[in-house]
């Protein structure tokens, strides 16, 4: 649903908590990744004294509505469930929606409709697992324009002995076609140290900082 007149506009859609931080003594500031808009942030008013608190990663009816004046939105929250209870439990959990979540809010603008991200979103949170991460990472690139080609060599087009990726291109490349180029070419399999690159790139590109939580990633 999208309603708009001329005193402001009202979005409806479900939605993920990803970022919260307190506003005041009753409110915090969220950000919520909904899946027909993309990210949208605003005020969740009366959060930090409401019976059921507002939580991060959880999964719900969002509302937002913001004034034409205003650039803030204000929202309403209907949690359906948390998809970060797991996480809660689990420390190398935790660090996966950690680093979703801050990648999310660092590199989505605002308002944009991401909805394959937001389906693989919704997956990755039910397993948190290194390989569900990794996926996730790639459905991000892909949808951030930074698309990873494995099945075949750039080159020649071979689809076995594909060992390596071109940092320039994204691309897989063979055994053979790579070798002279061996030190300047990433290996396969892909892991996070190698879409880290690629997400470097992409902040490069948006000027802002990868997030400490997906550098931290790589420590493990
Ligand atoms: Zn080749």
């Amino acid at each position: 649903m999208f309603l708009c007149n001329n005193r402001g506009m009202k979005l409806e859609s479900d939605g993920i908590i990803v970022a919260m931080r307190p506003f005041g003594e009753r409110d915090v500031v969220a950000h919520i990744f909904t899946e027909k808009f993309g990210v949208l942030s605003g005020m969740l008013r009366g959060a930090t004294v409401a019976k059921n608190k507002p939580m991060v990663g959880q999964v719900g009816v969002v509302a937002w509505g913001a004034r034409l004046d205003s650039q803030l939105g204000v929202f309403h929250f209907e949690a359906q469930k948390n998809l970060g209870v797991s996480a809660m439990m689990d420390a190398n959990k935790l660090k996966y929606l950690n680093a979703m979540f801050a990648l999310l809010v660092a590199l989505l603008p605002e308002r944009e409709a991401y909805q394959n991200l937001y389906a693989a979103t919704i997956d990755a949170l039910a397993e948190l697992t290194p390989d569900s991460y990794l996926q996730w990472e790639l459905v991000l690139l892909r949808e951030l324009g930074y698309a990873l080609d494995f099945s075949h060599c750039s080159n020649c087009g071979r689809t076995d002995n594909l060992i390596y990726l071109s940092p320039r291109t994204g691309r897989a490349v063979c055994g053979e076609c790579g070798a002279p180029y061996v030190g300047k070419l990433f290996d396969l399999p892909i892991n996070l140290r190698t879409t880290l690159r690629f997400l470097e790139s992409v902040c490069r590109g948006l000027d802002v900082a990868v997030p400490d939580y997906r550098i931290f990633l790589q420590h493990k």
